[in-house]
């Protein structure tokens, strides 16, 4: 089924103990489409400024990506994002983010886009994340991310968007300061208090955890990988393979959840591997469903 995306195309800068990766392509919204062309067709919605030095069509060439809701504002800026993580990996502070053409109205959804039936708000300003669901036929599964500086600074739109949105992805400090709590479980529940019927909190190297409003719980680890030099995009790739595969099936029951949450664990493992998309780039769907019956096998008990 149609999977549409819609969130940030950035020139990222990223310093990690394995080196620096500077003015690389990323963004939530790249990410995202990377990881979700492995299971469904994505549909791109996402706006970059004359500045943009990728040529996202060749970046996306042997996928089944379209962007025919790619906008090119000539006047302006594309997004810019500069973080550096810490030596374990484990923490990331932002340096430098530049909003540019994020700050401007939100770009359009075509017209051919507007029967998608499942929707992935990725990280930009509640804001525009509102004006694009609004945008789009209702009927869908909208799953949305979101992150601190939104959660500080445009709390009232993350809310109306909460309202909104069938399931939120979001990792565990973001839970705990959206909900003002610190235990994950309480936090979990107020989020379902404000809206979504399922919430789905990443914890990094430690996996994740989904609760949904009918009292359905799961837990996952992380894939056990050997491979890790640059985190960044793991959080979007884990919502494009996870979004990618509940497309594909068609259903959003308690068990494709499941299943699904294995999938986005698994691609965002090959994220993190290496800088930008690279680690995304160089794999093929057999390595996916390789790592997932490996995940399988460690979990079974
Ligand atoms: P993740 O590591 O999954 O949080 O995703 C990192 C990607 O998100 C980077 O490529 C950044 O360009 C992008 N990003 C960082 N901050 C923001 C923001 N405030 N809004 C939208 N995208 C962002």
């Amino acid at each position: 089924m149609s999977l549409l995306v819609t969130g940030s195309i950035a020139i990222d800068t990223v310093t990690t103990p394995f080196g620096v990766s500077e003015n690389c392509l990323g963004g939530s919204a790249v990410y995202f489409s990377m990881a979700a062309s492995f299971f469904t067709p994505v549909r791109l919605v996402g706006v970059i400024g004359s500045d943009c030095p990728f040529d996202l069509a060749k970046v996306f060439a042997d996928r089944d990506v379209d962007l025919t809701g790619l906008e090119v504002r000539p006047k302006s800026k594309t997004f810019r994002w500069k973080g550096t993580y810490s030596d374990n990996l484990d923490d990331r502070t932002t340096d430098l983010l530049e909003l540019n053409v994020l700050a401007e109205a939100p770009p359009k959804v075509p017209d051919e886009y507007k029967d998608s039936k499942y929707v992935f708000l990725a990280n930009t300003a509640p804001a525009l994340q509102l004006q694009l669901l609004e945008q789009i036929e209702t009927g869908v599964f909208a799953a949305a991310d979101t992150m601190n500086c939104w959660i500080e600074n445009e709390l009232d739109d993350l809310k109306q968007l909460l309202k909104k949105t069938d399931c939120l992805i979001i990792n565990e400090d973001e839970a705990r300061m959206l909900a003002d709590e610190q235990n994950l479980i309480r936090a979990a529940k107020k989020v379902l208090d404000a809206g979504p019927s399922v919430v789905i909190i990443k914890k990094g190297e430690s996996g994740s955890m989904m609760c949904s409003a009918d009292g359905e719980g799961f837990i996952l680890p992380a894939f056990p990988a050997a491979e890790v030099k640059d985190p960044t995009g793991a959080g979007d790739s884990f919502a494009g393979g996870l979004m990618g595969y509940l497309a594909q099936v068609g259903r959003t029951d308690s068990e494709s959840l499941r299943t699904a949450i294995a999938y986005g664990t698994v691609t965002a493992s090959f994220t993190i591997a290496d800088f930008s998309l690279a680690g995304l780039a160089s794999i093929s769907k057999a390595d996916i469903g390789s790592r997932f019956e490996t995940l399988r096998k460690v979990t079974r008990f």
